[in-house]
Order: C-alpha cells, then sequence, then structure tokens
C-alpha cells in the first residue's frame, strides 16, 4: 500500500512581528535585506525574545487540529550551516524532554478517511535564497534575509494518506481552517510550502523536500509515486534518499543521503526558558478562537434552511461567510447565500479580485431586498453585481443608472403583451387549446423587456388578454 507523510510549513502570515525580533512578520513589502536586526541576523550578544502572540495563535492551530497542548514548551537549537541561516542554528522544537512543542498527537477527518498529526512546532523561517541562472549550473546564489526569523509552525502527518487526492482534500481543509482561525492566508506566495514522505508498498521511504506550494505538493507527490511504481516494475531497487522538487521542471531530484535527526545536534536553546502555558490561557484562547467551519455549516443549514452543498462552500470560505454574517438577517439569508455562491463567487475568484473589488455587506443586502420584493430579475441581479463590483455605487443608483428595474407597471406591459399577440396568432391559438404553451408567449414578453418583465404579472396579463 502507498503510504504517504506530510510536513507543512506554514507562516503566521497575520501576526506583527517576527518571532524572536520586532521586525515585521509581513516581510514581502520591504526591499531586500530591509526587514532585519541584530537579532534575526544572528549578531553576537544578540539575545531573542519570544512573540506571545506567535505562541497564542501557534496554540490555537493545536486546538483546531484536536492536538494535545503540553502545559510546558520548551525551544532547541537545530545546528546547521548553511547560508540562508544567518545563526548558523535555527530556534525551533523537538520532543525529547516528553511533549514540549506546542501541540502534540492530533487527527483531521478528511472524507471518511482519520489523518493522524504527529506534531505541530512553532520555529523560525530561514531567509530566501535566491538562485541567478539555470537550475542545473547556478552561477550566483543571492540571500535576502527579510523572511529569516518569520514564525513558522510546521504540521507533521502520520503516513496515512493513500493517494494524491486525499493529500489534495486534507490541503483544501487545512487551509481553509487556518484562513478561517485568522491566523494565516494561505493565498500569500511561500506562506504553505511542504516536504513529503512517500513510500509504495515494499519500496523504501523517499523525502520530497523544497515543495513551494499546496499546488505543487499534490504534483510532487503524484510524479514521486509514478517514478517508484515504474523503477519497481523494471525490478530497480528503490533507495531510501531526499529529493527536491524543482518547480520549473515539475520533476523530483535526488539531492543528498538523508540526514538523521542526529546530525543536526539538536540541545535546548539556553536564552529562551521553559514556557508555562496556564489552563486559563487555554480556556481563553478557545473562547476566543472563531466559530468552526463545520459548526458554521450546521447553523447555516439548521437556522435559514441553506441546501446542504451551498452552506458548505458558504461556510468554508472566510471572506465570503464573513459578508454572509454581516449581510444577512432572517429574511434574506437564503437570498443572500444563493447571490453569493451562484453570482459573487464566479465573478471574484482570486485574491486581486477580492482586494480590488468594491462590494459590501450593504450591497447584498440591498440586493436581496430588491430581489425578493421583485423589483428586479435574479438576471438583473447579476447586471448589477457587475457594476457594484466596478463602481461601489448603491444598488438603487445603479438599477435607475442602467435601467435594470422589472416593468410592473399594467398599462406598459399590457401594451407589450399587445404587440407579442399579434406578431404571434399562431401561438396564441395553440396557448388557448393548450395552457402549457403559454410560457413560450411569457419567453417573448421577456425578450421584448430584456427580462424585466414581472413574471407572475406577465402570466396574468397574458392569461386575460388572449381570452
Ligand atoms: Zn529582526
Amino acid at each position: 500500500m502507498t503510504k504517504i507523510g506530510l510536513e507543512i510549513h506554514c507562516q503566521l502570515t497575520n501576526l506583527q512581528s517576527k518571532l524572536f525580533c520586532s521586525c515585521k512578520a509581513n516581510y514581502r513589502e520591504f526591499e531586500i535585506n530591509e526587514n532585519i536586526c541584530p537579532i534575526c541576523m544572528g549578531f553576537p550578544g544578540s539575545l531573542p525574545r519570544l512573540n506571545q502572540d506567535a505562541v497564542k495563535k501557534a496554540t490555537m492551530i493545536a486546538m483546531a487540529l484536536n492536538c494535545s497542548t503540553p502545559e510546558k514548551i520548551a525551544f532547541f537549537r537545530k545546528n546547521y550551516f548553511y547560508p540562508d541561516l544567518p545563526k548558523n542554528f535555527q530556534i525551533t522544537q523537538l520532543n525529547i524532554y516528553g511533549d514540549t512543542s506546542i501541540g502534540g498527537t492530533g487527527f483531521v477527518i478528511v472524507g471518511d478517511k482519520k489523518i493522524n498529526i504527529t506534531r505541530i512546532q512553532l520555529e523560525e523561517d530561514p531567509g530566501r535564497l535566491i538562485y541567478e541562472g539555470s537550475s542545473s549550473k547556478n552561477q550566483i546564489t543571492l540571500v535576502d534575509y527579510n523572511r529569516a526569523g518569520t514564525p513558522l509552525v510546521e504540521i507533521v502527518t502520520e503516513p496515512d494518506f493513500e493517494n494524491p487526492k486525499q493529500v489534495r482534500d486534507f490541503l483544501n481543509i487545512l487551509s481553509d481552517l487556518l484562513e478561517n482561525l485568522g491566523v494565516s492566508d494561505p493565498s500569500l506566495e511561500g506562506a504553505m510550502r511542504a516536504d513529503a514522505n512517500v513510500s509504495i508498498e515494499g519500496g523504501q521511504k523517499v523525502e520530497v523536500k523544497n515543495i513551494g506550494s499546496f499546488h505543487d505538493l499534490e504534483k510532487a507527490v503524484h510524479f514521486e509515486i509514478t517514478r517508484q511504481t515504474s523503477l519497481n516494475s523494471r525490478d530497480i531497487k528503490i533507495i531510501q534518499e531526499t529529493r527536491h522538487w524543482d518547480d520549473k521542471r515539475k520533476i523530483t531530484v535526488s539531492s543528498r543521503s538523508k540526514e538523521e535527526d542526529l546530525d543536526y545536534r539538536y540541545f535546548l536553546e539556553g536564552d529562551i526558558p521553559w514556557i508555562t502555558i496556564d489552563p486559563e490561557i487555554k480556556e481563553a484562547l478557545l473562547l476566543e478562537m472563531p466559530e468552526s467551519i463545520s459548526s458554521k455549516k450546521q447553523r447555516y443549514i439548521s437556522n435559514y434552511d441553506i441546501p446542504e452543498q451551498v452552506a458548505a462552500v458558504l461556510s468554508s470560505d472566510k471572506f465570503y461567510s464573513d459578508l454572509f454574517e454581516t449581510a444577512h438577517d432572517e429574511s434574506n439569508a437564503k437570498e443572500i447565500a444563493n447571490i453569493i455562491t451562484t453570482d459573487l463567487m464566479g465573478l471574484v475568484d482570486t485574491r486581486d479580485k477580492r482586494e480590488q473589488s468594491k462590494i459590501t455587506a450593504i450591497h447584498l443586502k440591498d440586493l436581496a431586498d430588491v430581489i425578493q420584493s421583485g423589483k428586479i430579475s435574479r438576471n438583473s441581479a447579476k447586471n448589477a453585481l457587475h457594476e457594484i463590483l466596478k463602481t461601489g455605487e448603491e444598488v438603487q443608483q445603479i438599477i435607475g443608472k442602467l435601467d435594470l428595474g422589472n416593468v410592473s407597471d399594467e398599462s406598459e406591459l399590457s401594451a407589450i403583451i399587445q404587440q407579442v399577440i399579434t406578431d404571434e396568432p399562431q401561438a396564441v391559438e395553440q396557448a388557448k387549446s393548450n395552457p402549457q404553451t403559454i410560457n413560450y408567449l411569457v419567453g417573448k414578453v421577456m425578450q421584448k423587456t430584456k427580462g424585466k418583465a414581472d413574471p407572475s404579472l406577465t402570466l396574468d396579463l397574458l392569461k386575460k388578454q388572449i381570452e
């Protein structure tokens, strides 16, 4: 049986500062090597100061993933020499003196499969290496330390996945969960990275490192299963090794023999004391944690009778469920959920579009009002939505400007219907003998009014006028 285990690195992008200094956690807006200080550059004599908020947010992640949370946590030095690591060691966590990392064993349910979490640890991100030249013969490597020291949460799973699809489903659940907790924005470049262990039936474990996004993680796992299966079918031995994901060629390449944990010469970080996380702090964090996606979904179904599929889509997306929460009340919840999931999600489907869109909860509320009161059709509402996203104007203003209002004036509608009756004598005769076919005439009226005729009034008037 194929076994896949994951090590996911998730940046706590929503924090103010780095893990051990006051440089910004959001390093992305800086010029190269501007977001640095003596602490994250590891200058002699500088001392780390632990970011309390990072400990809290990482604990929240642990609790959301059903992990045990120890009373005391400790930090360790993982020693290795690499240009992206200015101190020549990374401050991280390790469970050698009992469970002292921020989260112990936990689990996530993916479909009907339980994926066990081995542990969660809080650590610092290294700097960023930039290679100039082709990947086969790099001539220059540049280092940007803006990222060095950024808070990172590592989530390690048991090798419980059996195929790439389970991996993808898990990643979707995980990134929705992190976003819902408000701890990380998974859509930021480099915010989610991963390593994977892949072994096929009877083969050795192969580690794939350097996977820069969740999207590529699924591809890398798929590639590795195919590669190993192909070797196996030709009776070539699969060796235990570390391979790197080549992001440009979308393949894994052999890199070096697997390091054992011992090579890192872990020892306790003497500059950071053991930290006690009191039960009261955990209780307070539980209260602070936002409603979980599954409980949100259940509430949408039971309180507003929203169909399960719609509730699932709406609750798993923080941006849209936040909009929904502010916009809805008892009377319009179903309509607003409908506008968001059928129209809005299709129109605003990228991070950039979300940032640029001018839509507010008030727009959604007003839009639901005019649909429910029959002032505009659903079709016109979609046109209004386009305009709202572009201009941010009020719904009433847009209806006037684009002339989207339903034709509900009886004499105006009667005149249009009379015209249709004159134009379609055959259809009128047919409708008289077979009332079902009247829909054809309703359709003609809709065409003439560009979909703006009030449908029930049109039907009533048509029936009267063809008699
Ligand atoms: Zn710093």
